[in-house]
């Protein structure tokens, strides 16, 4: 085993008898238990339930039952995505301990595809940040130098690929949280349209944002992973009533005559070592065929004050439940708002309760208009100029994060932390598909990933364009 084995060729392997879901599961577990300690990517590694359901797909497989085309590969969930009788946290003291009674409907369609889950990751508390250092549990550290931050929020699936912990994992991306982390960590993350996969059993942060995907070694993997999460659930309503995607047959079939812009604005305001990246990347694109010329979105400046308004008044009415009474953690008072207020108080972590208040703020009378209404105004406006570039543009490309993974403790200043995301945003504001690829490295010997964007259901371009970038990924080094 290697530590970026892909979960196709696990997957055949099983399938074929080459090797147990057992075994496996075992080789992965052996990886955890050397260097998890060092990572902490896990709040939970869910060992004797894998065993159990690792043995299940065995058997299946000796009775000549359809395994499914992930059989035996291991997955890691991000710890805000419900899994029946396993504890799920948020990496939040308010849901420390709290067991949902139901699956989310990614973790049954992984399971019924005939994934093993190994357990459950860290996270930026209820998914707000981009280090994982708002973590109630302690931060997880960065596998390829474990003195940087992962990225976040869901930054301990990322560094559970990255670690060769598990070929497979899953996040929730509100504002770049698959993205940011999977190019910091030198993995691929997906963020797929919204309503593409069902949110069902995922704790809510902002709704009209939050969207799930998985993280892979490689491109095929991550397709096929969007292929087994792809699709219509009556649990989500905002599931968008359309076929599974076609991803894995169509990934091969390059970027020839198609037209991709690169975003200026997003580019601008990135580090050097990234911005080269992006460019090699286009080079490589125009070698495969497509045609590159940089185009400007220009409403995209203002995504990132919009959505940090949009975001935390949907986050303030989402964690309104957490009332110390149906849930998790609950300290005593006096009377029901003091137990309330205590129970809130001790519960959340000061990220958390700073976006509570700033979402309250922003959706008070008298300032809704000024502040919630606004952002909404600018949400319209970045569709419109996206709309209008792909009028005559395919995809798009742009960094991920417009920095390599930086030091813990760096990013103190809330704003310098929030500009992070950036170049992500903009796409979880209008709901398109956007993935990043690892494309080489930039300063301090760290990943860089590359961000391509697609229209609204637009997959299956931007996965042969991530394919042709995987192919490209250039050798040399950017030395500092
Ligand atoms: N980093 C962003 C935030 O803090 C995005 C988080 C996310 O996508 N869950 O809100």
């Amino acid at each position: 085993m290697t530590p970026d084995e892909s979960a196709l060729s696990i997957a055949e392997d099983v399938r074929h008898g080459r090797r147990s879901a057992v075994e496996v599961l075992e080789s992965y577990l052996a990886v955890i238990d050397a260097t998890e300690k060092e990572i902490h990517a896990f709040n939970l590694v869910t060992r004797d339930r894998a065993l159990a359901t690792a043995q299940d797909v065995d058997a299946k497989i000796s009775r000549g039952i359809e395994p499914g085309p992930l059989a035996g590969v291991p997955i890691a969930y991000k710890d805000n995505l419900c899994t029946w009788g396993v504890e799920t946290t948020c990496s939040s003291r308010m849901l420390e301990g709290w067991k949902p009674p139901y699956n989310a409907t990614v973790v049954d369609r992984m399971s019924a595809a005939g994934a093993v889950m190994i357990g459950k990751t860290n996270l930026d508390e209820f998914a707000m940040g981009s280090s994982t250092e708002n973590s109630a549990f302690g931060p997880t550290r960065n596998p390829v130098d474990v003195s940087r931050v992962p990225g976040g929020s869901s930054g301990g699936s990322a560094a559970a690929v990255a670690a060769g912990f598990a070929p497979l994992a899953l996040g929730s991306d509100t504002g770049g949280s698959i993205r940011q982390p999977a190019a910091l960590c030198g993995v691929v993350g997906v963020k797929p349209t919204y309503g593409l996969v069902s949110r069902f059993g995922l704790i809510a942060f902002a709704s009209s944002f939050d969207q799930i995907g998985p993280f892979a070694n490689n491109v095929a993997d991550a397709a096929v992973a969007l292929e087994v999460l792809a699709g219509q659930d009556i649990a989500d309503s905002t599931c968008i009533p359309s076929p599974e995607p076609t991803l894995l047959a169509e990934i091969n079939r390059g970027v020839e005559g198609l037209r991709i812009g690169i975003v200026r604005e997003l580019l601008d305001g990135s580090d050097e070592d990234v911005a080269l990246r992006v460019h090699q990347a286009a080079e490589a694109l125009v070698a495969a065929g497509a045609f590159v010329d940089e185009v400007s979105v220009p409403a995209v400046e203002y995504g990132l004050t919009a959505y940090y308004l949009i975001a935390p008044a949907e986050a303030s009415s989402n964690l309104a439940r957490y009332d110390g009474v149906r849930y998790g953690l609950r300290r005593r008072g006096s009377n029901v708002e003091e137990m309330n207020m205590l129970s809130r108080r001790h519960g959340f972590g000061d990220e958390v309760i700073a976006r509570i208040m700033l979402g309250t703020f922003a959706l008070s009378a008298g300032y809704y208009d000024a502040y919630y209404g606004k952002a909404q105004k600018i949400r319209s406006l970045i569709r419109r100029d996206f709309d209008i570039v792909y009028a005559n543009h395919d995809l798009l490309l742009s960094p991920t994060s417009p920095s390599v993974a930086f030091k813990f403790g760096e990013r103190s200043d809330p704003m310098s932390m929030y500009r992070s995301d950036v170049c992500t945003i903009p796409s979880n504001l209008v709901g398109d598909a956007s993935m990043s690829v690892p494309f080489g490295n930039g300063s301090h010997n760290m990943p860089v990933g590359v961000q391509i964007m697609a229209p609204a259901l637009g997959e299956a371009l931007m996965f042969r364009a991530a394919a042709v970038l995987e192919l490209a990924e250039p050798v040399e080094e950017v030395h500092d």
